[in-house]
């Protein structure tokens, strides 16, 4: 599991899960003290931490985040980040293939095709008989 130590306090990701319904994004860690939370990550940035009890955090008392929601929203940005690199990339890839294909077809297209008499012409049908 990813481990993340900032000064004392640890965070390990246990499982991630992805709302489809709401676009939230739920997180369970365990912190350096072996205590487990729920993180939920909401769209409009209400963020929740809860105990496994189903408590609060205490470490959200007083506000409106704790380092478990921190930690938990920096690892969902590089998430998105590595994600949109990769299908920016796999963008490039289609569009260098297809003008690839493109640039071949053109090529083949512009190829003239040689008539009979211009191949005879160009090449001595005699070249490859013996000679006796
Ligand atoms: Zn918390």
């Amino acid at each position: 599991m990813n481990k993340v130590t900032t000064a004392t306090k640890t965070v390990t990701i246990l499982t991630r899960y992805a709302v489809k319904a709401t676009g939230s994004i739920v997180y369970s860690i365990r912190n350096g003290g072996n205590a487990m939370y729920l993180v939920t990550l909401n769209l409009n940035g209400s963020h929740v931490c809860l105990q496994a009890s189903g408590l609060p955090c205490p470490s959200t008392k007083g506000h409106t985040t704790c380092y478990h929601i921190t930690e938990c929203s920096r690892r969902e940005t590089l998430r998105q980040a590595r994600e949109n690199s990769k299908s920016e990339l796999e963008r490039i890839d289609r569009e260098t293939l297809a003008l690839i294909a493109s640039e071949l077809q053109a090529a083949q297209a512009s190829t003239p095709k040689m008539s009979r008499e211009a191949y005879n012409a160009m090449f001595d049908p005699h070249c490859y008989e013996l000679s006796a």
